[in-house]
């Protein structure tokens, strides 16, 4: 049994809102990217927790088999990103998830007001993050826990302005995000991100540099 505690619906700041409305009602074709940046943030996230673990000597975690999983669940068309990492604190969930405190995201939007050149154009160019994940997704679900901590974090989120955070109890250290597939992509090709076909191209084509190892599990054959 999950123990949870503490559910708040909160408010996305007023800037991410506006990144996340132009992620939700995306007509930018390359959705693809959402997988490089996931797996560019957990890839980061096990670099974190190598270097903390020198760093602090009292913190009690495992290094030995840090790795990335991309579990696939054709049934419920969900996606979900997993590391064994430095995972997030409540708070660094709501001021890392819930805020733009990326530069470059802030150039982009203010790129985008300024600039008839089309959504198309900048998505790729700058990395959008985390929020990419709303081109192909109804719902994101994030679990996670931050190394050295006892207590788990769930947030989740349709992208529309609000997400809800929890407390839990069982998360495993590291982070885990879950993407719920939009329906209107099911039957379409180009974004059968259920495929092992395809997610092992997306993966050969933006992540063959990333120095940890990436897993698969789940994808149709
Ligand atoms: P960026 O990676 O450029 O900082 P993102 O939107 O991709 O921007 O992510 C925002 C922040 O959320 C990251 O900087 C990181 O602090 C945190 N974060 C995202 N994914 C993870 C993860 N898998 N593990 C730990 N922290 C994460
Ligand atoms: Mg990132």
């Amino acid at each position: 049994m999950v123990r949870v505690s503490n559910q708040e619906t909160l408010e996305f700041q007023a800037e991410a809102r506006q990144l996340l409305q132009l992620m939700v009602h995306s007509i930018y074709s390359n959705k693809d990217i959402f997988l490089r940046e996931l797996i560019s943030n957990a890839s980061d996230a096990l670099d974190k927790l190598r270097l903390e673990s020198m760093r602090d000597k009292d913190l009690d975690v495992d290094t030995s088999d840090l790795h990335i999983t991309i579990d696939v669940d054709t049934e419920a068309r969900t996606l979900t990103v997993r590391d064994n990492g430095i995972g997030m604190t409540r708070d660094d969930v709501v001021e890392l998830i819930g805020t733009i405190a990326k530069s470059g995201t802030a150039e982009l939007l203010r790129k985008l007001k300024e600039s008839k050149e089309t959504t198309q154009d900048f998505i790729g160019q700058f990395g959008v993050g985390f929020y990419s994940t709303f081109m192909v997704a109804t719902k994101v679900e994030l679990v996670t826990r931050r190394a050295g901590e006892a207590e788990g974090t769930r947030w989740a989120s349709e992208g529309e302005g609000t997400y809800v955070i929890e407390t839990i109890e069982d998360a495993p250290q590291g982070t885990a995000v879950t993407v719920h597939l939009k329906p209107e992509d099911k039957d379409d090709h180009l974004f059968d991100y259920t495929a092992d076909w395809k997610i092992r191209e997306i993966v050969k084509k933006y992540s063959d540099f990333i120095a940890h190892p990436i897993r698969l599990s789940g994808a149709d054959e």
